[in-house]
């Protein structure tokens, strides 16, 4: 059945088996990383053939410049590699914070003197008044707040459209 091989992802880059989108495009794995590692040394990077290299699967690793061009002709976007990085960044923070919650708990559970009994009434009052006195002056302005909020949104729309 020849019609169902058409039906295989191919790579836009080099034409070899593509698993899915990878920063906004279809492409393999090689060229996936290639472009994650070598995106953003666009400029720096040389074609010594003449900017006119056939890029497919066996030849896509002689030309660094040529390959990369092709990554960006068929949509691929250096923006995403900055996307995707910031996502593995937050997974680690919140991991972290996880770990950090864990450990307070166990520290709380083995420290477990009685710790209110001291007077903590001027501090609450403390506490309190400087909260008020925080949200007094602060100026928050509604309409500010929802344009930026919008400004978010609008970006996080941009990093997620294809
Ligand atoms: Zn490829
Ligand atoms: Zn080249």
């Amino acid at each position: 059945m020849p019609k169902v091989e058409k039906l295989h992802k191919i790579c836009g880059v080099c034409g070899d088996k593509a698993l899915g989108r990878n920063f906004c495009a279809l492409s393999c794995e090689s060229c996936k990383a290639f472009f994650r590692r070598n995106a953003s040394n666009y400029q720096k990077i040389k074609c010594y053939y003449g900017d006119n290299c056939l890029i497919d699967i066996e030849l896509r690793s002689i030309c660094r410049k040529c390959r990369l061009k092709k990554c960006f002709a068929i949509g691929m976007r250096q923006e995403w590699i900055l996307n995707d990085e910031q996502k593995e960044t937050r997974k680690r923070k919140i991991q972290y914070n996880k770990q950090q919650n864990n450990i307070n708990k166990t520290i709380g559970k083995l420290d477990d003197k009685p710790s209110s009994s001291q007077p903590m009434v001027t501090t609450d009052n403390e506490v309190s008044d400087n909260f008020i006195e925080i949200l007094e002056n602060t100026d928050i302005n509604e309409d500010k707040l929802n344009s930026q909020i919008r400004d978010i949104e609008n970006r996080q729309q941009y990093f997620n459209a294809c």
